[in-house]
């Protein structure tokens, strides 16, 4: 059977329940659990204790029968709430739901599952699964268990995926990754009246200087951009840490973190490479790790669909990163969801209400389009 659910209010309802990165979000995947049963869904609950022992629930779930099929993908986690305003108080104020994970990405959520209680499982032709995950906003972890741990996915595979992170209904087609490379300089501490320590910033300025000169050069080598991004450069960036030491004493460690957003056709892989060659040519430690942009063909079915669904006339990238660049190991994927990501993470986090209501409408014309109506 179908239901009606006021996206609004379902919004509203989750943004009360707190699931900041750092708790359990075990709570509200309880009540999400309980809300897709009802409107008809099989739901798999796949949990982990993360570093800190804490409890962290993503959820599978699948209505209907038969291969493919469509998923909508979200997480349940958001990030702290901040001071200065009551994060977990939804108001509705000028067409606006204010409210941590408003945007990011509880609105966007509530709208797959409204979409999703409209259709009634024995009109499917192809399976619809909704999947919502933890720890999105630190490390990936829940995406990472369900695409390897999932037994509804492993049953058969969805043939595309949309992940409904805030894009203002402008579907994308690719957007950055990254990498972190720690590059650490091993000193002697020492007060200096000694004349015995070994400052480990002095061992590291080499270095320094080098990633300066790359600076530039990957703002100004056209080899190292594409003009498909805006910016068309890899936001190459470097922070210093020597522990805070004090001026009269010898740093005994510093870490340098070179981070940059890699994309497709860029030469992010050797950017990378440079980085790592030039800090183990000054015989310093490096620890890194990458991941790789995300990138569906925009003239793929999936994009097509989506562009087709939210009335735009051709998908676009965006600079910041998503779920999407695991997913798309497994299926051809989209990012399309209501919202706009300068919302994310603010205080005072907000979703424009119109476009949350159009979301729910989008998204329940691509799973007719996807699952379809018998
Ligand atoms: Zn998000």
């Amino acid at each position: 059977m179908s239901e009606q659910i006021d996206v609004v209010k379902l919004t509203q309802d989750l943004v009360r329940m707190p699931s900041e990165s750092q708790q359990s979000n075990a709570g509200i995947s309880i009540f999400l659990a309980t809300l897709l049963e009802r409107i008809g869904f099989d739901v798999e609950h796949l949990s982990y204790r993360d570093a800190n022992g804490v409890e962290k629930v993503s959820l599978v779930a699948k209505k209907g029968e038969g291969s493919g099929g469509l998923c909508l993908f979200s997480h349940s986690d958001t990030v702290p709430g901040g001071a200065g305003w009551d994060p977990l108080d939804p108001q509705l104020t000028d067409g606006r739901l204010y409210g941590r994970g408003s945007c990011d990405m509880k609105g966007p959520l509530a709208a797959t599952i409204a979409a999703a209680a409209r259709v009634d499982a024995a009109d499917l032709r192809h399976p619809l699964f909704i999947a919502i995950t933890a720890d999105e906003e630190q490390g990936y972890g829940g995406a990472r268990q369900i695409l390897a741990e999932s037994q509804i996915f492993q049953g058969g595979w969805p043939q595309y995926g949309v992940v409904a992170e805030p894009t203002q209904l402008i579907p994308v087609y690719a957007h950055k990754g990254g990498a972190r490379i720690a590059v650490t300089a091993h000193g002697v501490a020492a007060h200096t009246s000694t004349d015995k320590g070994i400052s480990a910033n002095f061992l590291i300025a080499p270095f320094l200087a080098e990633m300066a000169e790359l600076a530039g050069r990957f703002r100004s080598d056209e080899y190292f951009m594409n003009p498909e991004f805006d910016p068309p450069t890899n936001g190459f960036n470097l922070t210093i840490d020597d522990g805070g030491t004090k001026a009269n004493v010898t740093a005994a460690r510093t870490v340098a973190v070179v981070g940059l957003r890699s994309m497709p056709g860029a030469h992010y892989e050797e950017a990378i490479q440079l980085v790592i060659d030039r800090a183990r040519a000054h015989n310093l430690e490096v620890d890194y790790y990458t991941l790789d942009p995300f990138a569906t063909p925009p003239d793929s079915p999936i994009v097509r669909l989506a562009c087709q669904a939210s009335g735009v006339d051709h998908a676009v990238t965006v600079p910041f990163g998503t779920e999407a660049i695991l997913y798309k190991e497994y299926m051809q994927t989209v990012v399309l969801g209501p919202g706009n990501i300068d919302q994310a993470h603010t205080l005072g986090e907000w979703i424009d209400v119109a476009q949350l209501r159009q979301s729910v409408e989008v998204y329940a014309e691509m799973i007719a389009e996807v699952c379809g109506d018998r």
